[in-house]
């Protein structure tokens, strides 16, 4: 079935990380997936949606914890990966309607953990890469990274960096930017 383009759901996730390789027998979990919804026909940005996960394979490492300000007892707070993914096919009609994220990595690692756990993936098949849109519309040479594509365009970064909330905040900010530009509208239009 088309995918409803009446909102777009832009989401961001936070995963379990360390200097270099998982250390021997974890791997790499979510453990935040951020949601901000976009309206398509307004480009207002819904609230930011912090889901936190608890991780069953793998530990917050002191490295996690510095990039994501997540900490292992926030995260182990946190509702179970299925019970997770239920609520955002529910909650947000992710299966009937576009989902975006910056780059391919969610995408990726959404797929490789429901795959691994048998969890229904929550997803539609209409994936919208933000980071290469971004780059297409600039006229850029190649793709760039979230904080690199706000201060391009002088845009103000909000939040923290490396929460999923607030970093699909900003990349459903740099996506209404680049549809407002494609009607014509005026930067400071509505909630661009
Ligand atoms: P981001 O959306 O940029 O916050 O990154 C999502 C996830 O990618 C993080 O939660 C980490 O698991 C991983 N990641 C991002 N940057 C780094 C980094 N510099 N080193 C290791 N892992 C990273
Ligand atoms: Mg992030």
């Amino acid at each position: 079935m088309a995918a409803r383009l009446d909102r777009i759901v832009v989401v961001d996730i936070e995963a379990t990380c360390w200097e270099g390789e998982p250390p021997p027998g974890q791997v790499r979990e979510i453990i935040e997936v951020g949601v901000c919804v976009l309206n398509v026909g307004t480009l207002e940005r819904g609230e930011r949606v912090s889901l936190l996960v608890r991780p069953t394979r793998s530990e917050v490492s002191p490295f996690c914890t510095t990039l994501t300000t997540l900490t292992a007892d926030q995260v182990a707070a946190g509702r179970p990966f299925t019970e997770t993914c239920a609520e955002i096919g529910k909650r947000f009609s992710a299966r009937e309607r576009c989902w975006a994220s910056w780059g391919d990595f969610d995408r990726k690692v959404f797929a490789e953990q429901c795959d691994r756990e048998s969890v229904p993936y929550p997803f539609g098949p209409t994936h919208l890469n933000v980071k290469t849109l971004h780059g297409l519309a600039h006229s850029l040479p190649h793709e760039i990274g979230m904080m690199a594509a706000i201060a391009q365009t002088s845009r103000k970064h909000d939040g923290t960096h490396h929460r999923g909330h607030d970093d699909a905040w900003n990349i459903a900010g740099l996506l209404a930017a680049i549809l407002a530009a494609a009607r014509g509208w005026p930067s400071d239009r509505g909630g661009i």
